[in-house]
């Protein structure tokens, strides 16, 4: 599908964290607007998708001298106290754009604390603790950066069923679901913080648990619509999402407990202290 590209200067890079992201001092979005244009994304039912005039996925505002403005939004922050940011809630900062544009790297230079934006003697404005959440294998491009900052960064990938058809038919825009198997493989061999996003919990395989201890990881979060789409389910409810699961012959997973299908097989796998149930899978 093309997108179609606008080049915005922000006031502001950094939004207050509110909501389901409470226990973040700070949002991120480097993009407004994300081409994976999954069939479930909530982003859909929020104002800046409502009343766009354009359908979700086709078009993309990048950010322009983001990494100029964050770090002076961060010099301020740091000031007034601890900063903690939650990187993306409403795009994907490695969707398909951020190949040639580097600016989800930017941020990361900044946030890693590159010569270029901490010169030697000045104040630490890295923050203390950064999530990034993805589905691209793109993010191992970054592993450098992502070394740098070390302990104070966990990368979330998302990973909602092992079925490449139940994949294509709810996200056909979006990586396989190999390439981000290879993704958690990847980061966990390098040694960072990496967790495997359950959400939302699509229908899958007996094997999926299996699958994602195989990766290395230690650590999966699962959620579902309705605990995790901000609006106790109702956003999402207005997608029509459905017939989808119609289409698959999966019905039996569209249901407030599916969740606890795939948390159960995890526990064969994954000690207690390694799973987590929505919203505390996300938080610092
Ligand atoms: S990757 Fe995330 S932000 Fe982008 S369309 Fe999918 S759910 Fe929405």
């Amino acid at each position: 599908m093309p997108v179609h590209l606008s080049y915005k200067t922000p006031t502001r890079l950094l939004t207050p964290a509110s909501g389901f992201l409470t226990g973040y001092s700070h949002t991120l979005n480097p993009y407004t607007g994300c081409a994976f244009a999954c069939t479930y994304c909530y982003v859909r039912e929020m104002p800046v998708a409502k009343f766009r005039g354009e359908p979700w996925g086709t078009w993309v505002d990048v950010k322009e001298q983001a990494a100029e403005l964050l770090a002076k939004e961060l010099r301020r922050e740091r000031r007034k106290g601890p900063v903690s940011i939650f990187m993306s809630s409403a795009t994907d900062p490695y969707q398909p754009i951020e190949y040639r544009l580097q600016l989800t790297r930017s941020l990361l230079a900044v946030m890693a604390g590159d010569d270029a934006w901490l010169p030697e003697g000045a104040m630490d404005i890295r923050p203390e603790f950064l999530l990034v959440q993805t589905r691209s294998p793109l993010v191992l491009r970054d592993i450098d950066w992502l070394q740098r900052i070390g302990s104070r960064v966990r990368v979330s990938v998302t990973l909602e069923t092992d079925l490449e058809a139940v994949r294509r038919t709810f996200t056909p825009a979006a990586p396989p679901v190999h390439a981000r198997l290879r993704v958690l493989r990847t980061l966990a061999e390098a040694g960072l913080d990496v967790q495997a996003a359950v959400s939302p919990v699509l229908p899958s395989s007996e094997r999926f648990a299996e699958t994602l201890a195989a990766t290395g990881i230690r650590r999966v979060v699962v959620d579902d619509y309705i605990m995790g789409d901000g609006s106790r389910g109702r956003r999402s409810a207005r997608l029509g999402l459905q017939p989808l699961y119609a289409r698959l012959g999966c019905e039996e997973w569209y249901d407030p407990r599916a969740y606890r299908r795939v948390l159960d097989s995890l526990r064969r796998y994954f000690p207690e202290e390694g799973l987590f149930v929505s919203q505390a899978g996300f938080l610092p």
